[in-house]
């Protein structure tokens, strides 16, 4: 039986949307075909991309919601996967899995967003525990979050990218104050974090001491892989969601409400949906000019799939997402004409398209900007001579 085959008879037998999204998200984790690229007897099935595809194509022709869609899942796991230690899966991964815990990435820092390294926050041996204090800054959930991932500097006498540890740290305690900020889709879905001797526990440690530049790559290898195709089909990335709702009305209110994260649209094919809908309903479709925008927003979109499901390169899948992100904002304001300027509440389709729209430059930021992508691919895949260091 292929991987598809399985997978619908699966979803098939069990996809009720009367449970609650707990009881859902249990059922989805254990049978291991939610989480379908997680190492057997981890909540998984092993499978690679493709395969892992399939499962999830089969899970959206039966039409059931897929698994908790926040940083968690689709981060850190990957991440603990890779550099262990095995006992910190042990410990978290459960919660994870079942989607009872939200995550945030306490990465980037006033001084530190593209040139990552820099990180100024430090961590200092205390006993069994590391006292952390610092600023982050741009941490998308973090007023949500339970636990975060984050970068510190545990030995500032060394070479910049080696004196890094890698951490997970309790969101809930004193020495972490989370201050929300606002964007200009109007939502506050990220945040500035003042870290005040925050403790983190000597056991929470990702990977080896000192060596948390390599962990740090790894999740944002994963994470440009997924902003590109990774986000369809369950929980949205940021937002919280109700464990006691029935999982058909949360499916229900993620495909037609509009209290999404910006993330929800610009990281899946939410946003090919809504905007397509909206020129669908307000564009002349037999203008020329919105016709060829129309079938470059299409092409576009076969291609960053195919490229993404091959995992070409995590860089190439990432910035043509984001190019994909901009291409469908300026066609639903031109296709989808005057009406595109209202207010969010007063739009044709009730805001959905605006939101898409306002976050789609964010895409071209988040994650590690553009002119990143580009220089990753010139220098490590192109093998064009080195960017000149700023120091
Ligand atoms: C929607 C969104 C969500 C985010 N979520 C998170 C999060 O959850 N956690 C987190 O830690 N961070 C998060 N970020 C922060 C994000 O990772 C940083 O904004 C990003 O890495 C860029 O850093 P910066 O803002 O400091 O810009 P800078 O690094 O100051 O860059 C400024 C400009 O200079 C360009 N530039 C910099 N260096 C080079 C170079 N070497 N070559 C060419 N051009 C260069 C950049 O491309 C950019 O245009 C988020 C950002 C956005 C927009």
């Amino acid at each position: 039986m292929s991987i598809y085959d399985e997978a619908h008879a699966w979803y098939s037998a069990n996809w009720d949307p009367k449970l609650s999204v707990g009881q859902w998200w249990k059922l989805l984790a254990d049978s291991g075909w939610g989480l379908a690229w997680w190492p057997e007897g981890r909540f998984g099935r092993g499978l690679d991309h493709h395969q892992a595809h399939e499962a999830d194509r089969a899970r959206d022709d039966v039409g059931a919601f897929g698994p908790p869609g926040g940083i968690g899942v689709t981060l850190v796991a990957p991440t603990i996967f890779e550099h262990g230690p095995e006992e910190l899966l042990d410990r978290f991964l459960p919660a994870i899995a079942y989607g009872e815990t939200m995550w945030c990435q306490l990465f980037s820092e006033p001084g530190a967003g593209s040139d990552l390294a820099a990180v100024g926050t430090g961590a200092v041996a205390d006993g069994d525990q590391w006292i952390t204090s610092g600023q982050k800054v741009w941490t998308s959930g973090g007023h949500l979050a339970d636990w975060a991932v984050l970068m510190a500097r545990t030995d500032p006498d060394v070479p910049k990218h080696r004196g890094i540890s890698f951490f997970i740290i309790d969101m809930h305690q004193d020495g972490v104050d989370v201050r929300p900020l606002r964007d200009m889709t109007g939502d506050s879905e990220f945040n500035e974090v003042f870290l005040t001797d925050a403790v983190v526990e000597k056991a929470d440690l990702i990977g080896d001491l000192n060596d948390g530049w390599r962990a740090a790559m790894t999740m944002l290898q994963v994470e440009r892989d997924l902003d590109a195709v990774g986000h369809d089909g369950g929980g949205d990335v940021i937002n919280a969601v109700d464990l006691n709702q029935p999982v058909g009305e949360v499916q229900h209110e993620q495909r037609h409400g509009t209290s999404l994260s910006g993330f929800a649209y610009a990281t899946g094919s939410l946003k090919d949906d809504v905007t397509h809908q909206l020129v669908a309903d307000q564009a002349d479709m037999t203008d020329p000019l919105v016709r060829q925008a129309v079938a470059g927003a299409r092409i576009n979109r076969r291609v960053l799939d195919w490229n993404g499901q091959r995992q070409v390169n995590a860089s190439t899948v990432k910035y043509q997402n984001a190019l994909l992100c901009r291409q469908l904002r300026d066609l639903g304001f031109s296709g989808g004409g005057i009406a595109t300027q209202l207010g969010r509440i007063e739009q044709p389709d009730g805001g959905h398209f605006l939101k898409s729209a306002l976050f789609a430059q964010g895409m071209a930021i988040a994650g590690g900007t553009d002119e990143v992508q580009r220089n990753i691919v010139g220098e490590r895949i192109l093998g064009l001579p080195k960017e000149p260091k700023v120091e």
